[in-house]
């Protein structure tokens, strides 16, 4: 059990959304809370209006944790994801919601790019059990393209998370044409098998229904002439990743 202080639940946070049954964000059902703000503009992502640090609404950790426990009878196998936009982004808010939680005996997870650096994200991933860690491409070069920032900081995030023992479930999500790549899918298994704290890889399939999203926000969407990842196309990446992650 942690010490709350009262300056814990006064602690200010900007919220995009909450979702109180959320079945992909973690293991069980999950209460998600999508804190606004994101470091990294993801060609492929779905919630272009989580992006600015001055959107969603403020809400105080003492609030949300309130309306997190009006729901725990759902959550009882779960519990709760904080995601976004990035959640770590306001890690000081993560901390405290997340020692509220761990308090009130709840499984937390932090649904993240890893792409805050360790000395402002270190702390809440030591108070939650688990991370959501999405490797957006596992060459810096690539994941510079595909988001406007290197991937150092996620790989340095991993590497944090092998140190202490923290779980990890790693998230890849695959896009014709960038990511739908023999070299990188092959580089992004060897990942998953060299990290013991790595315990399940998702690959995600890029689809289309965030277009509609950049185009409401007037923002172009670089990904136009992209088309979604086909099942033929989803299950050879998978093939090639599950080869290198189990091989010998
Ligand atoms: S990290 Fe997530 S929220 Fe941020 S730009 Fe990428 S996909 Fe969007």
């Amino acid at each position: 059990m942690l010490l709350v202080v009262p300056s814990m639940r006064s602690c200010k946070g900007r919220i995009h959304s909450f979702e109180s049954f959320g079945t992909l964000d973690g293991p069980g059902v999950r209460y998600v809370v999508f804190l606004q703000g994101c470091p990294l503009h993801c060609k492929f992502c779905h919630n272009p209006d989580t992006w600015p640090s001055n959107g969603g609404t403020e809400y105080t950790a003492g609030a949300v944790f309130d309306k997190i426990m009006r729901c725990r009878s759902y959550i009882a196998t779960g519990g709760v994801t904080l995601s976004g936009g990035e959640p770590l982004l306001q890690a000081g808010f993560c901390e405290a919601l997340l020692g509220l939680l761990c308090d009130a005996g709840i499984h937390t997870a932090i649904d993240t790019s890893g792409a805050i650096p360790l000395n402002k994200s270190s702390k809440a991933i030591e108070l939650a059990d688990m991370l959501l860690l999405d490797i957006k491409s596992p060459c810096s070069v690539a994941c510079k393209e595909l988001t406007g920032q290197g991937n150092e900081n996620a790989l340095a995030t991993l590497e944090f998370c092998e140190s202490i023992g923290k779980r990890v479930w790693l998230r890849h999500v695959v896009v014709p044409g960038i990511t739908y790549d023999e070299a990188s899918l092959i580089e992004v298994g060897k990942l998953a098998k060299q990290y013991s704290c790595v315990e399940k890889l998702d690959l995600l399939k890029y689809h289309k229904l965030g277009a509609s999203k950049w185009e409401s926000l007037g923002i172009a969407d670089p990904l136009t002439n992209t088309p979604a990842l086909s099942a033929e196309e989803f299950a050879h990446a998978k093939e090639i990743v599950e080869y290198n992650k189990n091989k010998g």
